[in-house]
């Protein structure tokens, strides 16, 4: 007997969302972002689901590139973070990955290296995220270096958004780029900096900046979480993007008990009844991936109704107010933490929100211990 709780992957639904990504992308090709296990969904489940559809997968674990390719996987496979030891990159070589470079020093180790063959390369650019990326004064010494050591069989120029999703929007880190651009171009490097394909738009550009794609050098956008069907935005829910879930995440309840007021609930009793109460125990805990902590009143959905979390989360299981459900909801229900489909959905934005997280870090945070189902739902299934 396994503990009642179950991830479920729709795959159906997934086919879906790149379908939108696919849309507004345009002549983009796209790189599916599959790392951190396809943002927990599944690695070699999400590619092949994808297999048909997908122009490339991005990643930044060199094991998971190869499982793809021994899979069987022709695409071609973007190494997010490039290599990290110049050991990987016969490596990278045979099994035909693309390698970002996104500093100096990275740059060195590749134009020293001797390869069997010569790599697809991404020149990350720090346009203002601060994090990975060559500066703008570095991006043409960096260039030439490359472009000399003939071991590049194509460059391409990325950067990614800080903001893509919030207010401060693309268009300060474009004009970054632009200026990088036009001082490469002054300097006549190459063909130009300005001249190279480029990468740049994450799932939030895709969704909210159009002109992205639009741009005569725009070559791959990098989707990633709205293949998952989850929002990047707090303004705007993954339903009115037109995207579903893919992810779903249930557990039975394992008890049921009525509480009278004035008791308290689970570890601190950080929970009051303030009336006769109905408590439901879901075998659903932080041991699972559920984040501790979520404030009582969180969502929890039992037979398509919605109830709140009352009380904290433990390692195995949460309690749930099912005062106001019919009585007939007892010890036998199933509860959706989230997910779920076109009827019946509680996004794991919501969820994540209540958490003070994202959706990306609770699908990536689903336990190993959930024993995971993929499924196509029928309607979508119908559709591909
Ligand atoms: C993870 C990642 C993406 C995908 O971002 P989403 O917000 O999930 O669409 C794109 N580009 C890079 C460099 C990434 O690391």
């Amino acid at each position: 007997m396994t503990r009642p709780i179950l991830a479920r992957i729709d795959l159906a639904a997934l086919r879906h969302n790149y379908t939108i990504a696919r849309r507004l992308a345009g002549a983009v090709r796209l790189w599916s972002v599959v790392k951190a296990d396809a943002y927990g969904h599944g690695l070699m489940r999400v590619a092949t689901a994808l297999a048909d559809m997908a122009d490339g997968f991005a990643l930044v674990e060199l094991e998971g590139a190869l499982r793809l390719r021994e899979a069987g996987l022709r695409q071609p496979i973007l190494m997010l973070e490039g290599f990290y030891e110049a050991e990987e990159l016969p490596a990278f070589a045979e099994y035909g990955l693309t390698t970002v470079i996104h500093s100096r020093a990275q740059a060195e180790v590749f134009c020293a290296a001797h390869l069997p063959a010569r790599l697809p390369v991404y020149l990350k650019l720090n346009t203002g995220m601060n994090r990975l990326g060559l500066n703008p004064d570095e991006v043409t010494v960096v260039l030439e270096m490359i472009e000399r050591s003939g071991l590049a069989s194509s460059i391409t120029l990325m950067s990614h958004f800080a903001d893509a999703d919030g207010p401060r929007g693309v268009d300060w880190q474009m004009d970054a780029l632009a200026d990088i651009a036009a001082t490469g171009a002054a300097m006549g490097a190459g063909g130009g900096v300005g001249a190279l394909p480029q990468s740049l738009a994450n799932s939030a550009g895709l969704l909210r900046h159009g002109q992205l794609q639009a741009l005569p050098r725009a070559d791959w956008g990098r989707p990633g979480i709205m293949l998952y069907g989850s929002s990047p935005f707090p303004d705007q829910t993954a339903a009115e993007l037109g995207l579903r879930p893919v992810m779903t995440l249930q557990a039975e309840l394992i008890s049921v008990r009525e509480i009278k007021p004035g008791e308290r609930v689970g570890y601190g009793g950080t929970f009051t009844a303030e009336r006769p109460m109905r408590i439901g125990v879901v075998a659903c805990g932080y041991a699972d991936g559920y984040p501790r902590h979520v404030p009582n009143g969180t969502p929890v959905l039992v037979d398509g109704q919605r109830c709140g979390i009352v009380g904290r989360v433990s390692m195995d299981k949460l309690c749930i107010d099912l005062t106001d459900l019919p009585q007939k909801v007892g010890a036998s229900g199933t509860a959706t933490l989230w997910g779920g489909d076109a009827n019946e959905c509680l996004p794991a934005d919501e969820v994540a929100t209540a958490a003070g997280t994202i959706a990306y870090e609770l699908f990536c945070g689903l336990a190993a211990r959930v024993p995971v189902v993929e499924s196509m739902t029928e309607m979508m299934a119908e559709a591909i």
